[in-house]
């Protein structure tokens, strides 16, 4: 499940550039303004009997048509982390371009993190990995998993595998869309199963090639084709 409290983002890092959100499809898919949705408070709606509407021991991922670590956001951020804060029945999930911006948008209570929150730091090439990565790990944070998507080359994250529970890998998707090479992701694969990381192969992207050929894949069959070409590793645990 998706819990979006805000939409509306810009551009962060190369990895934005074809951004549904962002750019020349904005108008289309999303949009730059960034404002509260009407979902804002979602984790915590109760129904007429006063229960929760979204059940516990659930996994809710969040923004992804934002940044949680948007500076336009900083005060909604703390409702945020209160509601974030009640819920601990669920599980938050917090992918972000904008790891740089986490001390300053904790609250006052994190400590060593929340139980419930799994931060994701999503590094798309090896100079974004080696800029944002050594702060990720540096930061206080209980769950961590890095996610390289869109990935836009080979990457070693070797260095940065130790306290990370998962990798995440996905090609881009659109009509520009940057190429994935299948031998970047099993690469990667193959330092997770080292580092006894778990790995999920999530879509394709749509130009991705395999075997030195280039395929243009349907945006609908790209998480299909992923899968078919099984090669995760999940050990039973699901992150999405
Ligand atoms: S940070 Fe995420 S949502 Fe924002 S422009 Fe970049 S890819 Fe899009």
């Amino acid at each position: 499940m998706n819990w979006e409290p805000w939409t509306g983002c810009y551009k962060a890092s190369d990895g934005c550039t074809n951004c549904y959100f962002y750019g020349p499809y904005a108008k289309r898919y999303g949009q730059n303004t960034i404002q509260k949705t009407d979902k804002f408070d979602w984790p915590i709606r109760k129904n007429a009997k006063g229960e929760y509407n979204i059940k516990g021991n659930k996994i809710l991922a969040t923004c992804f048509a934002t940044d949680f670590f948007l500076p336009e956001a900083d005060e909604w951020r703390k409702e945020a982390w209160s509601m974030i804060r009640e819920r601990a029945d669920i599980d938050f999930l917090i992918l972000t371009k904008r790891i740089d911006r986490f001390l300053v948008s904790l609250p006052e209570d994190w400590g060593e993190g929340y139980d419930n929150v799994n931060i994701g730091c999503t590094v798309e090439n090896q100079e974004l990995a080696d800029a944002r990565l050594p702060l990720f790990l540096s930061y206080p944070i209980k769950r961590r998993f890095i996610a390289c998507a869109p990935l836009l080359e080979a990457i070693d994250l070797t260095p940065y595998l130790h306290g990370v529970e998962h990798v995440t890998v996905g090609g881009e998707t659109g009509r520009e869309a940057r190429l994935c090479d299948y031998d970047w992701v099993l690469n990667i694969r193959e330092q997770c199963v080292k580092a006894d990381v778990t790995f999920w192969f999530k879509n394709t992207g749509s130009f991705f090639r395999r075997n030195g050929v280039t395929e243009k894949i349907n945006p609908y069959k790209q998480t299909g084709m992923a899968k078919e070409l099984d090669i995760d590793i999940l050990n039973g645990k699901r992150l999405f």
